[in-house]
């Protein structure tokens, strides 16, 4: 049961793909690796020697063509031929000449045999040449051999190591997230992750896509001058600034505006957020934030846009009782280093997006670095229309579509959030098979974007269901008799996301707010749990987002706004955000008691004073409850059926018809001296 007015969606960005490609990729160890094993192998082996049996043996030897016989290793027997047994034609597998290894002038055995059993293999040969009738200074006896093979031994020493460094390198990639961001591996660590957008990119973004903002346009034309112009600035000895600063919530366009800046100025555009620098290892952030720069100044003229900089801009050396994160502090020396580094006139130009300018280390801040603040404000009401003229674009719209309409229905939202509600409504139309997207097709998708999706199926009992309408019936009741409530123009009891019900205002844009309206900001949100009190003598848990709110409020009021009489024009506002407040209270005990009694009573009042708005009108109350009941969703078609116009209104019309009858009254005084006037020039001519 909360009162939904407005919403922020964080924008879902689109990012290119291409990434700068790392110019050392781990692949490269492998097939050096490879390449070598082969060559090694080449070298070492050539042809493999044919295999032989031991009656071809015994033929060897009774033919006398064995020269010598090497036994290797215990179990393997070379057989070395004669030169004139190969020339004889006997084998003709083999070649005539005796083989020799690849490019190496060592001999190499023609035969080789596999011995089964040592003990009686030279027993067997000198018998079979005995019998064969060699004489005892003909026969042959094996020479024995141990022969390393080098390439197993050097196997399994390097199996080990290599084994660790693949694992090393796996977990490398795995704790630098490197496995979205493709080949990069521990030789890209410190290699800035910067997207870059430059002619081969065709991401060509003008401001004439981004809407509204003008104020933040023409700061940043001046930019894309500098950029184009260089020499007309510098020519007269003026510096060409070096950073500018996007400040506004997400989704209002800040990375938008950059990109624009970039595609007008026809220059390549860098961009990284902040995040991407914080890593776990120490100094890999210092040496992304050095490869950007140095990236940077080699396609100069460009721009380099660092989104969410707070992620390493915050204020150093705060939290230190939580131990300060020097990673991150020495990212950020970095950054200032090099910001500082860089000529002025480079023509690198850097622009950041932060939506918390307040916990800024001041030194960003300073003259050199960023010094141009550029407040990128949610987008008012025409602003809002020129965002959903250029999102419409592509939509087929029914005719005679009210693009000021659905403007009027989306305060608060950010452009991000107008782009979703414009794909999200040609998503639900072509749900429904529709030709062309219609206007309920938009309230839907508004619907779904600020209350998450519809839970119909959500089971609430009739005893709850009735608690609720009565509920929300109290906050439409009040907010409709007080004069500076905001107009309501819809209530539901469907329950959406965590809600069960909500009130919807149409909030007015304005930048200050009274004491007169937060208080009746105040008496509308507690007129849920006034009815629940006033009908049902019971209170429920319903009203826990109404007190959240209001007791806020309250504590602002008195704390922040100075608009408590007892407390006085005194605020314990911070806005630096650089001291901790949250330890130590910057007022004494007596003065925290007077807050609470003061905010103590704000609350009771208003409390009091929705009470009273629906005792006076509680038919109107039973009523609206009934029908919400009835229909789940009311509009304030309904509400001014059942209680005429709204007060707010009301006093407008009043307020309109005294000065017109003040403004004649004037007409009259001024009329007369103005007609003498006239009538004396006259006479003069005459
Ligand atoms: P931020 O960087 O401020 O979080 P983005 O620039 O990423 O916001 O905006 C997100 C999306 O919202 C954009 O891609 C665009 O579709 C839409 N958008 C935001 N502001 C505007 C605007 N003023 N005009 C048109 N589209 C906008
Ligand atoms: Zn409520």
């Amino acid at each position: 049961m909360t009162e939904n007015t407005t919403n922020n969606n964080q924008g879902t960005e689109k990012k290119p793909d291409k990434t700068i490609k790392p110019r050392f990729n781990t692949n490269w160890i492998f097939a050096v690796l490879a390449v070598s094993l082969i060559l090694f192998s080449l070298l070492n082996g050539g042809k493999p020697v044919q295999k032989t049996t031991t009656s071809e043996i015994k033929e060897m030897i009774a033919n006398r063509d064995i020269e010598k016989l090497i036994v290797i290793n215990k179990d393997q027997a070379e057989i070395y031929l004669k030169k004139e047994a190969l020339e004889s034609g006997r084998y003709p597998k083999l070649p005539t000449k005796p083989g020799t290894g690849f490019g190496m002038s060592l001999p190499k055995a023609n035969f080789t045999y596999t011995i089964g059993d040592m003990s009686s293999f030279e027993p067997f040969i000198l018998e079979a040449q005995k019998s064969a009738g060699y004489t005892e200074k003909e026969l042959i006896y094996p020479d024995y051999q141990t022969r390393k093979n080098y390439l197993v031994d050097a196997l399994s020493w390097l199996l080990f190591p290599a084994l660790l460094i693949v694992l090393w390198l796996f977990l490398m990639k795995r704790m630098s997230g490197g496995g979205a961001g493709g080949a990069g591996g521990i030789f890209s660590v410190g290699k800035s992750r910067a997207q870059i957008f430059d002619k081969d990119t065709n991401v060509k973004l003008t401001f004439n896509d981004v809407a509204g903002l003008e104020e933040a346009k023409t700061e940043v034309m001046e930019i894309v001058d500098f950029l184009k112009n260089p020499k007309k600035y510098t020519s007269l000895g003026g510096k060409i600034p070096k950073g500018a600063l996007l400040i506004g919530p997400p989704g209002t366009g800040k990375t938008m505006l950059a990109k624009a800046v970039a595609g007008e100025a026809n220059v390549p555009f860098f961009s990284i957020s902040g995040s991407d620098f914080v890593e776990m290892f120490v100094g890999v952030g210092a040496s992304r934030v050095r490869d950007l720069f140095k990236q940077a100044k080699e396609k100069a003229p460009c721009i380099v846009f660092i989104d969410e900089i707070d992620a390493v801009g915050r204020a150093r050396g705060r939290n230190a009782n939580f131990g300060s994160n020097d990673e991150r502090e020495n990212t950020l020396n970095q950054l200032l280093t090099e910001m500082d580094g860089f000529g002025t006139n480079m023509g690198v130009i850097i622009l950041a997006a932060t939506n918390r300018a307040d916990i800024l280390d001041r030194a960003l801040l300073r003259a050199g670095r960023f010094d141009r603040q550029i407040h990128v404000e949610l987008p008012d009401l025409t602003e809002r229309e020129a965002i959903f003229k250029v999102h419409l674009r592509p939509i087929k719209l029914e005719k005679g579509f009210d693009i000021g309409f659905m403007a009027k229905q989306t305060p608060g939202f950010s452009g991000a959030d107008i782009a979703n509600v414009c794909n999200e409504s040609a998503l639900i139309a072509a749900r429904k098979n529709k030709t062309v997207v219609e206007k309920q097709d938009f309230l839907d998708a508004i619907d779904r974007i600020v209350g998450g999706l519809e839970r119909k199926s959500k089971i609430i009992s009739m005893v709850e269901k009735k608690t609720i309408a009565y509920h929300e019936a109290g906050h439409a009741t009040v907010s409709w008799h007080l004069e500076h409530a905001s107009p309501l123009f819809k209530v539901t009891i469907i329950p959406r996301g965590k809600t069960l019900g909500a009130a919807w205002y149409l909030p007015e844009e304005r930048q200050l707010t009274t004491r007169e309206q937060i208080l009746d900001e105040m008496a509308y949100a507690l007129g849920g749990r006034a009815s629940e009190e006033l009908i049902f003598g019971k209170i429920s848990t319903g009203a826990l987002s109404d007190l959240e709110k209001i007791t806020k409020q309250a504590y602002a009021m008195v704390s922040f706004f100075g608009m408590s009489e007892k407390i006085g024009n005194i605020s314990f506002y911070d806005s630096s955000g650089q001291s901790d407040f949250g330890f130590t209270k910057p007022y004494s005990e007596k003065t925290a008691e007077l807050i609470d009694q003061e905010v103590n009573l704000i609350i009771a009042e208003s409390y009091v004073r929705a009470k009273e708005v629906l005792k006076n009108n509680i038919k109107g109350l039973t009523e609206l409850a009934e029908l919400l009941l009835e229909k789940e969703v009311i509009f304030s078609e309904d509400l001014e059926r059942i209680f005429g116009k709204r007060k707010a209104d009301l006093l407008k019309e009043e307020r309109k018809a005294e000065a017109k009858s003040k403004q004649t009254e004037a007409v009259t005084e001024t009329a007369t001296p103005e007609k003498t006037v006239k009538k004396s020039k006259t006479k003069d001519k005459a």
